[in-house]
């Protein structure tokens, strides 16, 4: 045993100390394409001992990985460095009391997103982050990432749900920034840099979060749509039309409905005809008095009196409800399960998506002929999960995947939009970050690194080279 691992267990106790086997199910990331060997896991139960490790760490020049839930798409949760110690955050998932006057919450950044639904839920409150993992990925991860999902239209990404935080630097220092106030200008927004910095600069332990008053109604619509042009311009007419009201506007194509119907148990199609793109509207409301269902059936009337709406059902029940849900949240699984795929996280302003799709598919057609493309996500932000698998007969895409990212990223950068929507860089996109953003954006960022983190012990290898 090395001496600062000894050092390690006996900050932590065996519980909070895990090597050899007992450390290899936190080694590798989500997608198992990265993860070395690490020293072993610190599994702290206080900041107190996350302000221990992290300074141990420090002072004997080994690389430190904070993680969540290790759902990271970007492998930015297991360690880049044979050696180097991951922190995970899962014993410390305290779920403080609701202030109800601030419409607030303090967790402990371990806290499950789904459980953190379920307790703010039985209290007549949401916490609006809805995303595919919420079963696994933990608030600590989320802010880490911060994370998008199928609510930041209306809620915003994680950055505008965090109200205040607290966090232990790279020399073991607390930063107290637990405020429970939206208004907080005292300076440069230090929680915000927090917010997507992927672990690289401090590990979150706490944070105080907005909750919102649960909807008393719901209203869910799956609708078929020609186009993607009339997708979008369908979109826009709903957001003028119900735009306070939409929690969730998500689009699909037909590939992808394909194989999430082809390989994804207990999955149903529940309109008559198929169509090339797919809308799921979801309006809310926590007010009893609004007639939301008939703001939801007006505006499928006037769709489909325009010609812009297809075909289209109304969700009856709860179950309906979340039946149409998964059709589109079961899109990645139904593409994992096909075989080989390149998955593009990619954002361009709503108006810029149909370019977006016409000229990616003429890139993709002249990198690798007969590539199936599977865009979906998140239309109210212009968030596409541009995800592609091979051609028909073909089992991989050769060594394509280089040229594919970089290509379909500069269109993204072109038409002003981001080749890192929600995702963030990990270790896997950092190349194409170098590629793709301006010298003296990644300066910014290397200045701040090297401001916060002098060692460089943080997460090395995510977000910038390590
Ligand atoms: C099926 C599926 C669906 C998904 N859907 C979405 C989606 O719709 N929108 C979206 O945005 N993402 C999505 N993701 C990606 C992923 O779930 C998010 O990035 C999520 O925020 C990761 O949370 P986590 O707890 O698993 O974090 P981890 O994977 O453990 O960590 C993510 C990053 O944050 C850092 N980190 C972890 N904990 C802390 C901490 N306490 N302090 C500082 N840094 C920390 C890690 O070092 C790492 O760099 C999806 C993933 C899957 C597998």
């Amino acid at each position: 045993m090395t001496s600062l691992a000894a050092e390690l267990e006996q900050i932590l106790g065996p519980k909070g100390w895990l090597a050899g086997d007992d450390a290899a199910p936190y080694s590798r990331d989500w997608l198992n394409r990265y993860g070395e060997t690490p020293l072993g896991v610190a599994r702290p139960g206080s900041t107190e001992e996350v302000s221990q490790v992290v300074a141990a760490c420090q002072e004997a020049g080994v690389s430190i990985t904070p993680q969540g839930g290790n759902t990271s798409l970007c492998g930015g949760a297991v360690s880049g460095r044979s050696g180097g110690v991951i922190l995970s955050l899962s014993r410390m998932n305290a779920i403080g009391d609701v202030d109800r006057a601030a419409g607030t919450i303090v967790v402990e950044a371990g806290t499950v997103l789904a459980r953190l639904h379920d307790h703010v839920e039985a209290q007549d409150l949401i916490f609006p982050m809805h995303l595919g993992a919420e079963g696994s990925a933990q608030i600590g991860g989320l802010i880490g990432t911060n994370a998008g999902g199928s609510h930041a239209l209306r809620y915003g990404m994680m950055q505008d749900l965090v109200v205040g935080m607290e966090v232990v630097l790279a020399d073991g220092t607390v930063w107290d920034g637990l405020r429970a106030v939206q208004k907080d200008n005292a300076g440069y927004q230090l929680r915000r840099l927090f917010c997507g910095a992927e672990g690289t600069l401090g590990i979150v332990t706490r944070a105080v979060l907005k909750l919102y008053p649960a909807p008393k109604q719901k209203a869910t619509a799956l609708l078929a749509l020609p186009d993607i042009q009339t997708l979008v311009d369908y979109g826009t007419y709903l957001r003028g039309d119900a735009g306070e009201f939409i929690s969730g506007l998500e689009f699909f194509c037909d590939l992808g409905l394909d194989l999430a119907l082809r390989h994804v148990d207990g999955m149903e199609f529940p309109l008559e005809s198929r169509s090339p793109f797919y809308l799921l509207v979801e309006l809310t409301t926590s007010s009893a008095m609004v007639p939301l269902d008939e703001i939801l059936e007006g505006a499928l009337t006037v769709g489909m009196e325009n010609g812009q709406v297809t075909d289209g059902a109304l969700a009856m029940s709860e179950a309906q409800r979340a039946a149409f849900w998964r059709l589109r949240e079961e899109q990645p699984e139904g593409q994992r399960l096909e075989g080989a795929q390149l998955k593009h996280d990619i954002s361009v302003p709503p108006g810029k998506l149909a370019s977006f799709l016409s000229e990616g598919a003429e890139v993709c057609e002249g990198i690798l002929p007969g590539v199936r493309i599977n865009p979906f996500g998140h239309l109210g932000d212009g968030n596409v999960h541009y995800n592609l698998s091979p051609a028909d007969g073909q089992t991989d895409f050769g060594d394509k995947a280089k040229e594919f990212a970089e290509e379909l990223g500069a269109l993204a950068s072109r038409l002003q939009g981001s080749f890192a929507a929600e995702h963030g860089l990990g270790r896997s996109k950092i190349a194409l970050a170098d590629h793709l953003r301006s010298a003296t954006e990644r300066d910014l960022m290397v200045q701040i690194k090297a401001a916060v983190d002098p060692k460089q012990i943080m997460n090395p290898g995510v977000v910038l080279k390590g």
